[in-house]
């Protein structure tokens, strides 16, 4: 199970390099590995008492693979409470329009998530994932329209995949 402790801190090199391969799909056994370990973190954040006692932080709603230390493009993110494992995920088409999240973006990775920072991000975002479901073991490759929180949640974790942090 991946903990609070698992998580790397800035400034790990593992941090700050992008990943440039994509993901081979169909997954194999240890990328699988990564996206289960991904989605475990993020449902138990999504409870506060269990969160707290399993040394997670309740308030995360997105994981990417190199801030557990693996060198993957998979991310998972909650977006309004249902939980996405997003594999070699890209933004197809993005608003001109930018937006600020109210009181700033933490990040697991910056101070355990301790700092907020304004960052601009996109309002509206067109992305392209393949989708890992978590029951089937499929990995599905899906378009989605995203906007305002989901928008910018979706944008750090792909920033992470890149290398880039939000006090970059
Ligand atoms: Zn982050």
């Amino acid at each position: 199970m991946v903990t609070n402790r698992d998580i790397l801190q800035y400034p790990n090199e593992i941090l700050t390099t992008a990943i440039t391969d994509n993901v081979n799909i169909p997954l194999d056994e240890s990328d699988k590995k990564i996206c289960l370990d991904i989605y475990k973190y993020l449902k138990v954040a999504k409870n506060p008492k269990l969160s707290r006692m399993m040394n997670i932080s309740s308030n995360a709603v997105g994981l990417a693979a190199n801030q557990i230390g693996k060198k993957k493009r998979i991310f998972g993110t909650n977006f309004d409470g249902k939980i996405f494992i997003m594999v070699n995920p890209k933004i197809i088409e993005h608003s001109k329009k930018k937006t600020l999240t109210e009181n700033g973006e933490g990040c697991l990775s910056v101070n355990f998530g301790n700092l907020n920072v304004n960052v601009p991000r996109y309002k509206n975002i067109t992305i392209g994932s393949y989708i890992y479901d978590i029951d089937t073991n499929d990995c599905t490759y899906m378009e989605m329209k995203l906007s305002n929180l989901n928008s910018t949640i979706f944008q750090q974790e792909l920033d992470h995949l890149n290398g880039k942090l939000i006090i970059d």
